[in-house]
């Protein structure tokens, strides 16, 4: 029986869906009622279904398991029908959720980069340690809403002072001054291989508008920085970047099978990072899935031409996989 490719309708949804149909499959997009017709635009969608809100996804499973789909997750699956309600799903889904525990949880994320031996940005657990510049983060701050800088151990203790509701939701890291830089990558169980699929650079509101505002009025308008992301840009990095970029690549993936069990990680996956002058990667965070900066690499990107010589894009690679574990039997290796 032919498989169909579906997906929720928002994030990478149109890349997903053109690569997998790039690849020969049906495809399908779920999508709240109001984005239907905007869905219905594209030819490569087969087809699209309404549902009221994504809380109802789940009364379409039975629905849909009579039809062969293979479910592929995006950032919009955490975002709207949370870690529990992705955990929850049933239909053939592309990603190993036991990754999405530690995924949620900064300290489980800590030990698997130790244990990869990357080099992380230091983390205090006690206000006194500070010893540097430091970023200060919430839990659960939406697009990094509020997140702030502080040069030094004194003006922190006096910001915090000023708002003391926030100490005990805090959590304080090292400043990495350097550039941002976010590093897909793809790995294939079948192949038994890492690939760089792309590099890309968020473009924040309003933290990247504040460079437009000139210091002395910056100073005077108490600005909070968010770091909102509305776009992302290309980049390509020196070549001599390269092999430790697929190092770490390879070194995150051969430890997630001690932590997240045979299977552990597997598909899309992107590390944060931010580059430093003397050229080290520290690694802020990582996403286990598809990140929607591959969406600038529709028609492929200057590394998958490298490897393809054709346009390959996440989406199609994801989609090609599948196609091969279809071949060769091996379905099991790629889907939870
Ligand atoms: P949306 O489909 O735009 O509602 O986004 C779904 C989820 O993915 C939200 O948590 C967004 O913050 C996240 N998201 C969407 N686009 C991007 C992007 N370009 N970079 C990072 N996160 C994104
Ligand atoms: P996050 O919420 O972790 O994605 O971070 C939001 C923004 O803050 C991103 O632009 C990051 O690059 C930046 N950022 C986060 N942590 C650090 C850090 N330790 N040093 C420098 N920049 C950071």
């Amino acid at each position: 029986m032919r498989y169909i490719i579906a997906t929720l309708a928002s994030h990478s949804c149109l890349q997903i869906l053109k690569g997998a149909k790039d690849e020969g499959f049906r495809t399908m997009a779920i999508a709240i009622e109001n984005k239907v017709s905007f869905y219905k635009r594209f030819k490569f969608i087969d087809e699209v279904i309404g549902i009221p809100d994504y809380k109802q996804f789940y009364l379409l499973e039975n629905r849909l398991k009579r039809k062969n789909i293979i479910i592929i997750p995006h950032g919009s699956f955490v975002a709207y029908l949370g870690k529990e309600g992705d955990e929850k799903i049933t239909l053939p889904y592309f990603g190993n959720k036991k990754i999405l525990e530690i995924e949620a949880d900064r300290d489980k994320q800590h030990d698997w980069f130790k244990k990869s031996g990357l080099l992380l940005p230091r983390m205090y657990k006690n206000i006194e340690d500070v010893d540097k510049a430091v970023i200060v983060k919430y839990h659960g701050a939406q697009g990094g809403y509020g997140y702030f800088l502080s040069p030094d151990k004194n003006t922190l203790k006096t910001k915090l002072s000023k708002n003391k509701s926030l100490n005990s939701k805090i959590f304080l890291q090292e400043y990495i001054v350097g550039v941002p830089i976010y590093l897909q990558y793809f790995f294939s169980p079948l192949d038994n291989k890492i690939e760089l699929m792309g590099i890309d650079r968020r473009y924040e509101t309003n933290i990247d508008g504040l460079g437009r505002i000139p210091a002395d009025m910056q100073s005077k308008m108490n600005i909070i920085p968010s770091f909102t992301v509305v776009g992302n840009f290309p980049i390509v990095v020196r070549e001599s970047l390269l092999p430790s970029i697929y190092e770490m690549g390879e070194k995150v993936v051969e430890t997630a099978k001690e932590i997240a069990g045979p299977k552990g990680l597997y598909g899309p996956f992107c590390l944060e990072t931010v580059v430093t002058s003397d050229q080290q990667f520290y690694v802020i965070e990582i996403s286990c899935r598809i990140v929607a900066g591959t969406n600038l690499f529709i028609s492929g990107s200057q590394y998958t031409d490298l490897s393809y010589g054709e346009p390959i894009s996440t989406g199609r690679r994801i989609a090609r996989e599948i196609k091969k574990a279809i071949k060769l039997k091996q379905l099991d290796k790629i889907l939870d």
